[in-house]
Formats: C-alpha cells, sequence, structure tokens
C-alpha cells in the first residue's frame, strides 16, 4: 500500500479499518503533505508500536529517490526519479519571480508516437500511479525549499491516456490540507482525446485545458500525430467548445513550429480559420531538436509573422519563451535518461 496513492478520505477509511481512530489519520496526511517526511520515524507524536506496525506491514510512504539532476543557467532544474521498478521519470521545475512550476509526467514513455517528440519515441512503457505522479511536485518543494504553486502536465506522457490516476492525483494535491494547489493552477496538456476532454468537462476539479494542436488540416495532423486519425480536428473542436461552454473556460492551443512543415502561410490561413471566435489562446512553441529527426526549428522571423497574423485576427497568441532547453529538459525531450 502506498499512502501517496489516497485522497484524505481514503487514508482515513484504510486506516480505520486497521483499527485506528480518525485523528491518526489526520496526523500522518499532515505528515506526509506538510512536513513531507519520509520515514515513519520521522514521525513523532505517533506511538512508537505504531509506526513499527504500519512499517512492519510495508505501507509506504512514496518517496521517491533522485537519481539525477541538472541545473541549467536559469534556475531550471531536471530531476530524473527513480521508480520502484527499476523505471525512471523525469519532472522539472521552472522558477520565475511569482510563479514557480512544475512540469511534471504522467506516463513512463508515451504510446501516442508523434513525430517530432522524443517521449513518442520511446513507446508507451506504463501508467505512473497517483502515488508517482503526486511525489514528483511533492520531492521537488523539499529539494528546491521553493513553494510550488503552479503545475503543468507536459513531462513524459499522455495525461488523458492515464485519466483515473491523473485525476486523483490532482484530488490530492488539490486538498488544502496537504498541499492545496488550486485546479486553477494546474494545466492538463493533451494531444486530443476526445472522450478525456469530455469527461474533464464535467469534472468537479477545473484544472486549465491545453491542446497540442501542431497542424491545422487533418492531412499535416495525421502525419504529425497519429492520434488525429481516431479523434480528427472537427470532432476535437467540437469537444473543445463544448468544453468551453460547459467550463466558461479559456483553453490554450499548442503549436510546435517545425521548419517548412508546420509554418506555411497556408498553415497560417488554416489555423486562423480552425479558431476564429473561439475563447482561447495560442502558445506558439519553437520547435526542440529530438534525437533520429530531420525536423528543424521555424526561424525566427517565420515565428513572429505567425504570431502577428494570429493576434491580426484577434486570436490572442504567445511565443513560449525557451526553458529548459539545454538540459534537453524542454517540451518534447523527456526520454527518462536524466542526461544532457
Ligand atoms: N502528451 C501531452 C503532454 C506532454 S508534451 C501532449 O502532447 O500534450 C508537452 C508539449 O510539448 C506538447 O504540446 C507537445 O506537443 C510539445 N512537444 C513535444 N515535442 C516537442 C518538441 N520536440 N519541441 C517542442 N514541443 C514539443
Ligand atoms: Fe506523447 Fe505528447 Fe509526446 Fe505526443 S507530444 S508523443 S502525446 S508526450
Amino acid at each position: 500500500m502506498n499512502l501517496k496513492s489516497l485522497s484524505s478520505e481514503e487514508l482515513a477509511d484504510y486506516l480505520t479499518a486497521l483499527g485506528l481512530p480518525k485523528y491518526r489519520s489526520n496526523q500522518i496526511f499532515a505528515w506526509i503533505y506538510r512536513r513531507k517526511v519520509c520515514s515513519w520515524e520521522a514521525m513523532t507524536d505517533l506511538p512508537l508500536e505504531l509506526r513499527r506496525f504500519l512499517e512492519d506491514k510495508g505501507v509506504s510512504l512514496g518517496c521517491l529517490p533522485v537519481v539525477s539532476q541538472v541545473r541549467d543557467a536559469g534556475g531550471a532544474v531536471k530531476y530524473l526519479f527513480g521508480l520502484d521498478d527499476g523505471e525512471t521519470v523525469e519532472a522539472v521545475y521552472l522558477p520565475e519571480a511569482n510563479r514557480k512550476t512544475v512540469c511534471f509526467s504522467t506516463q513512463v514513455g508515451c504510446g501516442m508516437g508523434c513525430l517530432f517528440c522524443a517521449t513518442g519515441q520511446r513507446g508507451m512503457v506504463r501508467n505512473l500511479t497517483p502515488a508517482e505522479i503526486v511525489e514528483q511536485p511533492l520531492r521537488i518543494s523539499v529539494l528546491t525549499g521553493a513553494r510550488i504553486n503552479s503545475l503543468v502536465a507536459m513531462g513524459q506522457g499522455e495525461p488523458l491516456a492515464n485519466y483515473d490516476s491523473l485525476l486523483k492525483a490532482v484530488e490530492i494535491i488539490n486538498d488544502p490540507r496537504g498541499m492545496g494547489i488550486g485546479a486553477r493552477h494546474i494545466t492538463v496538456s493533451t494531444c486530443g482525446i476526445i472522450p478525456g476532454i469530455e469527461r474533464l468537462a464535467r469534472e468537479k476539479y477545473q484544472v486549465n485545458l491545453a491542446i497540442s494542436l501542431h497542424g491545422a488540416d487533418d492531412q499535416l495532423r495525421d502525419y504529425l500525430m497519429p492520434i488525429n486519425r481516431k479523434y480528427p480536428l472537427e470532432p476535437l473542436l467540437e469537444a473543445c467548445r463544448d468544453y468551453i461552454s460547459r467550463t466558461n473556460r479559456r483553453i490554450t492551443f499548442e503549436y510546435t513550429m517545425i521548419d517548412g512543415i508546420n509554418d506555411r502561410p497556408s498553415d497560417l490561413a488554416n489555423l486562423i480559420k480552425l479558431l476564429s471566435g473561439m475563447l482561447c489562446h495560442v502558445n506558439l512553441i519553437p520547435f526542440n531538436p529530438v534525437p533520429n529527426s530531420e525536423f528543424r526549428r521555424s526561424g525566427k522571423e517565420r515565428i513572429q509573422k505567425f504570431a502577428a497574423g494570429l493576434n491580426r485576427a484577434h486570436i490572442k497568441t504567445t511565443v513560449r519563451k525557451e526553458r529548459g532547453g539545454t538540459l534537453a529538459a524542454a517540451c518534447g525531450q523527456l526520454q527518462g535518461k536524466g542526461s544532457l
């Protein structure tokens, strides 16, 4: 049993079933998420026999060891965490003046096979458990001493292909008795799994939604992102419009700029046509090189032209500031290796 996979209510149920009073679960929850300890020994206000009992039962506090870490000049840090089965997973700390963001992973590898993505090249290995998701920002808050107040599910994996674990992790991370990070400060990025978007639109926890678009016509998107053959643009955009009308929330569309592939004037025209009139925001991501790929980043001028064209068409657009590039920790570069 890994306690970090349990919400506070589930923890109380679990401990009650072991014959413990409810206040013990509040104590243990606070030790895990407020004081962030990694051993039963550290929980000094619990009776010694109780600590021994839980330890002997093999109840895990779910702390993950750091296998390696690399830091760039701007203070971004990429951590490689070791998992119990020998796999590893990455998360990235991205500090700004007021915002301390953790970019976390939801799977080891990813099965979606997007052509431009290093994680996709590796293929799907396995889903992360809620505990393994929750632990990433929690451990990074200990390692950096920072108060993490923003989370993005933009590390390895497709979050909506691991929906139940993701939502359980959001519930635990959101709990004011623990980390207390509001759903509005959590962004989930998806390659466009329509059933997942439909479920998210109906959830109690209303996280921010980002859609990886990268192509504005089906032919191009089929080529870049195989998932488009299953969930093409028209129904995807319909699901987005429905999400917006149910939640009243703006969607972010991510668009990686790849030289000569999706940055032509016709691509800009298609994108404008696709998104006009929607409550949305476009985030242009300069393509980050990945191994074994001939794709190259669009030129600066081309990217600026795209942004200007979209803004002129009243589609609010920003160009993503580069972070973590020197760490091989930027978008799409996470492969689970942790090396530079
Ligand atoms: N699987 C999810 C979230 C992880 S990827 C998704 O695809 O949305 C996070 C973002 O990085 C996505 O928008 C993804 O399309 C983008 N990305 C992937 N590879 C990239 C690359 N090589 N350069 C720039 N962005 C990339
Ligand atoms: Fe998976 Fe996202 Fe990479 Fe596509 S871009 S392969 S969905 S991690």
